[in-house]
């Protein structure tokens, strides 16, 4: 995670075991595990909005699923010491739909990839029904208090989970805008938001464009509706530092803009 506004996190956090149910491909660009069972299945606790969560997986070659032992910073050093062969593999995503006993991750099969390292667009690439995961509860960073007159919603594919969480849980009379980039017209979803929120989809259509810069265009292109808005803005993080940059100089407040930089293009791949 690179920048972003004030985290709402649970008061206790408690690593989940569980396991992979199911793996399917969504759209051509988004890959969908459902994972649940054990720890994870009795006792995760759905919030809504953009909920995301650390995730823990096996790297290839590991068979069992070694945790850190604790969720707190000492913890976190020593998942960092764990040496590779036992440390497994951590990152951040957010929850796309529960069911009683389920979640589904939805992954950005991005292409990316460097040769001899491992990610976890990889491991949603491969896993298999039974392959053991943990999840770690962060909570949400979405906090309008409905007194805003709209809302904006600003996402690239990484971040389409986390916007179709936030648009499904707006009132049904909020207003709005939202401008979702995805790679292609397939990758296109159908999503669940109030009627007077319009979903402006964005087709980059060009494999070599950085996922964020046409949203980033558009938006500090737009005539934007008049009135107090709240923005929720996600993806490679110079998508939300950009439409941040430009909200403010337009006079939004700071406390009403949500943003987290999700990844960073032509970053070293993570630990
Ligand atoms: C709060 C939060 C919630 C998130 N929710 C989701 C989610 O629901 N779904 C989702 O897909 N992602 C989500 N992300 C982003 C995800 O954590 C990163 O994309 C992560 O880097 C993917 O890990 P990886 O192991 O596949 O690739 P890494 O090993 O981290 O990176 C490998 C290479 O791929 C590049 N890369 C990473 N992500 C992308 C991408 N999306 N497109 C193109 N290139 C990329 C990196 O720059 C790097 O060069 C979220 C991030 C945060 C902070």
């Amino acid at each position: 995670m690179t920048r972003s506004s004030t985290l709402l996190k649970p008061v206790d956090q408690t690593l989940l075991r569980g396991e992979v149910l199911a793996r399917t491909r969504v759209t051509p660009h988004m890959l969908r595990v459902t994972v649940g069972g054990g720890e994870l299945g009795d006792a995760f606790v759905p919030r809504g909005a953009d909920q995301w969560f650390r995730l823990f997986v096996p790297r290839p070659g590991q068979d069992a699923l070694h945790l850190p032992p604790g969720v707190d910073l000492k913890g976190y050093a020593r998942y960092l010491t764990m040496p590779e062969s036992r440390r497994p593999l951590l990152r951040n995503y957010t929850v796309r739909a529960t069911r009683p006993g389920e979640v589904d991750i939805d992954l950005v099969a991005h292409g990316e990839l460097h040769p001899g390292t491992v990610s976890a667009a990889g491991w949603a690439a491969r896993c298999e029904v039974g392959s053991p995961v943990a999840l770690l509860d962060e909570g949400t960073t979405f906090a309008a208090d409905g007194t805003h007159d709209w809302t904006l919603v600003v996402a690239e594919e990484s971040g389409l989970p986390a916007a179709a969480g936030v648009l499904a849980a707006l009132p049904r009379d909020a207003h709005g805008l939202a401008f979702l980039e995805v790679p292609t017209r397939e990758d296109v979803q159908p999503l669940d938001a109030p009627a007077g929120v319009e979903v402006r989809w964005l087709v980059r259509d060009d494999p070599h464009a950085v996922p964020g810069a046409l949203a980033l265009r558009t938006v500090t292109a737009a005539t934007l509706p008049a009135g107090r808005p709240y923005a929720f803005v996600v993806g490679e993080q110079a998508l939300p530092q950009g439409v941040r940059r430009h909200l403010v100089a337009q006079g939004v407040a700071k406390t009403d803009i949500a943003f987290c930089g999700y990844w960073k293009h032509g970053a070293r791949p993570g630990r």
